[in-house]
């Protein structure tokens, strides 16, 4: 019964009273891109570059760059493309993005702040998203990994408007990005909760580490309510907030980031029916009540428990 329930939603998330919800594919290379946009899925929210180039050991050129992106973008046609900027450092490092060794690099220089050390490998990045978008014709937007501040996020969408790209955003994965997410996203066209890194920085737990899964369980309610401040800012903002961290895969979880304000989930693919059926059942204003139930638990078990018995028997 519940694979032809799976079967017979079908098309844009939205919930029961139609409200809204992308779903979007996490994707890392074109075969993945490929495979992704052969499913029902209405684009990608979260392509890692980095993955393309883990193991180059030269920075590759714009015309190598172009041809990959090339490739991803295409079989989109004209769905989104959500495209992340080299996310290099701590637990994806990159033989031609090395600032030598640091003593924790996870809080180190990663990611965007990478991006501002060495400038010209982002500037080369962009100029190859930007002539890859314009050769397939794609809804190419550009985000920043690892943003914590709103001159941050400045700097960015100057660099991606300098490159000729419409669309700049930055993931909110750091918790002082979360907490001022209105000015933040104030400075971008949109933005995407990097759930696992949130985990790991509100909760202070190394995401590498097996032993820590407890305190990296999204459903930590100080992990919801850093989720739900960052909403509240982009609101406030009055930009889009979407998700693509593993969260955004979890059918439950799904339902009580919907009530928290995200406009759009993005996953691996093989995840999204399950994500459309769940929010098909229920109606924004219910999720919004489970989003509730949620941040007033005490521990993630219980968050867990209590949406899942404010729903059952569907899930
Ligand atoms: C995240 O941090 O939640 C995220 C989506 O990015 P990554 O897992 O690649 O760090
Ligand atoms: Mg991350």
């Amino acid at each position: 019964r519940r694979d032809a329930a799976l079967a017979e939603v079908r098309g844009p998330g939205a919930t029961a009273d139609g409200h809204p919800v992308a779903l979007l594919a996490n994707i890392g290379g074109v075969e993945d891109a490929e495979l992704a946009a052969a499913q029902d899925v209405e684009g990608v929210g979260l392509f890692r570059t980095e993955f393309v180039f883990l193991s180059a050991g030269a920075a590759p050129t714009v015309e190598e760059q172009t041809e990959i992106y090339r490739r991803v973008f295409a079989p989109f046609g004209a769905r989104r493309v959500v495209v992340r900027t080299l996310d290099a450092g701590a637990d994806k490092p990159l033989a031609f993005a090395d600032l030598g060794e640091e003593e924790n690099p996870a809080l180190g220089r990663r990611g965007l702040r990478l991006s501002q050390a060495r400038p010209e490998l982002l500037d080369a990045q962009l100029e190859a998203l930007a002539a890859a978008a314009e050769a397939t014709g794609a809804d190419v937007r550009v985000m920043a990994p690892m943003v914590a501040t709103a001159a941050e996020a400045r700097w960015f969408a100057e660099r991606v408007g300098s490159a000729g790209l419409g669309s700049a955003g930055v993931m909110i994965e750091v918790p002082a990005a979360a907490l001022r997410a209105e000015q933040v996203l104030g400075a971008v066209d949109f933005g995407s909760l990097g759930t696992n890194d949130l985990a790991q920085y509100t909760m202070a737990a190394d995401r590498m580490q097996g032993e820590l899964s407890d305190l990296l369980d999204p459903w930590q309610p100080a992990v919801l309510d850093v989720i739900a401040a960052a909403a509240s800012g982009a609101r406030a903002a009055g930009k889009p907030l979407g998700v693509c961290g593993e969260s955004a895969g979890d059918p439950l979880l799904a339902l009580v980031l919907t009530g928290l304000g995200v406009g759009s989930l993005s996953m691996a693919s093989s995840k999204v029916p399950a994500v459309r059926l769940a929010l098909s059942a229920h109606a924004l204003e219910e999720c919004e009540r489970l989003a509730e139930l949620a941040l007033i638990a005490e521990g993630p078990e219980e968050a867990r428990e209590t949406v899942r018995a404010a729903i059952a028997p569907e899930l």
